[in-house]
């Protein structure tokens, strides 16, 4: 493996960034090798993915690792369901469809969601009424020693939006077993899936029809990355107490109740906030779903907090609501 200096860092939303020393990751090696550069050379270690939901600074000091490692295997085939171990530098969309074309289901919902497999556990990727974690059944690992582990699913915590790797950071994600149905088992609950099946009878619907329709609605309502530079949604939706949820829903904003709480929707309170078509010169709130923020011509990740963080002032000051960012500034 080399390491080599001042290496790019690539991301989705186009900023200009350069690490330190960089290097990819393929091997329990390579990451030994990495562990002893550190301690030789006393820098502090990052690992990446493919960079969708980074704000890296311009300048990122000491050594920025990408997690290249790939292989799929399975290691139990039962009768409704298998194990799959899927390496941390797999792209997790094209594991979505290999897995599809294998007959094994249950990630259908998170169909075109950018990045790597190995990321997919960090902020417990989710979309249209399903997480990741659902079909998690542990997560490999490489510590700061060296060691390798696996965490079982309760022991990575995960939340909406998070799990145990965003508050240890020295844990490195190098593979995720994941268990999947051998029998279909659609989750087409959430509105904007119901309504653009609706019609079909439910016997003639599969888990391919379900992830093509996700697409296609994903297609409509975000922007894709190689023209209009982003990194997703910016904003997590807030989870509320209950006194927020009876003051915000008597101010007819949609209150969702769930098992842990209460939530609601950022994309409402940026919208009801005003800043909807809110641009500076660099940064602009994408008007279809304005909780993605478009990079017009930031060039640091200074441009980028000053934009985002003006969002957040007003829908606090409108609605008394903070608002928590999505993407991970880095460096
Ligand atoms: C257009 C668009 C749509 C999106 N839609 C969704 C969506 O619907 N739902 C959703 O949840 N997210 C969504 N995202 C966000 C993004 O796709 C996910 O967060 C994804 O998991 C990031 O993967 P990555 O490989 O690019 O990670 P990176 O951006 O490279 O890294 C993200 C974080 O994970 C850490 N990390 C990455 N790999 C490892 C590893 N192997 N070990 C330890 N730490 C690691 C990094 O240090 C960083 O903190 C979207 C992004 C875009 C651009």
């Amino acid at each position: 493996m080399l390491i080599r200096k001042n290496l790019p860092i690539d991301n989705t939303f186009q900023l200009n960034s350069v690490a330190e020393y960089g290097a990819g990751i393929s091997s329990h090696d390579d990451y030994l090798e990495v562990l002893s550069f550190r301690k030789k050379h006393r820098v502090g270690l990052k690992v990446v993915g493919e960079g969708s939901n980074i704000i890296p600074r311009r300048s990122v000091q000491g050594l920025v690792v990408k997690m290249i490692r790939t292989g799929i295997s399975q290691l139990e085939d039962g009768d409704d369901t298998v194990l799959v171990e899927v390496s941390a530098g797999e792209n997790w969309n094209d594991f979505v469809f290999f897995a599809l074309e294998k007959g094994w289901y249950g990630l259908e919902n998170l169909v075109k969601i950018p990045g790597s497999v190995g990321a997919a556990p960090i902020q417990n990727i989710g979309a249209y009424g399903a997480e990741v974690a659902d079909f998690i059944e542990y997560v490999l690992v490489w510590d700061a020693d060296g060691k390798e582990r696996t965490l079982s699913r309760d022991e990575c915590l995960f939340g909406y939006r998070s799990s145990i790797f965003q508050r240890d950071s020295e844990l490195t994600v190098a593979g995720v077993g994941l268990r999947l149905g051998k029998i279909p088992k659609l989750n087409i609950s959430y509105p904007d899936v119901s309504s653009a099946l609706s019609g079909r009878p439910e016997s003639s619907i599969t888990p391919e029809i379900v992830a093509s329709k996700i697409a296609e609605i994903r297609a409509a309502k975000l922007p894709d990355p190689k023209s209009y530079p982003n990194v997703g949604s910016f904003f997590k939706n807030p989870l509320i107490d209950e006194a927020d949820a009876e003051r915000l829903s008597g101010i007819g904003i949609t209150v969702f109740s769930q098992d842990s709480g209460y939530k609601i929707s950022a994309a409402e309170l940026i919208d009801r906030a005003g800043c909807k078509d809110l641009a500076d010169q660099h940064v602009y709130c994408w008007p279809k779903q304005p909780l993605v923020l478009i990079n017009k011509s930031a060039i640091s990740s200074s441009e980028v907090s000053a934009f985002a963080e003006r969002v957040r002032s007003i829908v606090l000051e409108k609605f008394r609501i903070h608002l928590n960012y999505e993407p991970k500034f880095f460096g």
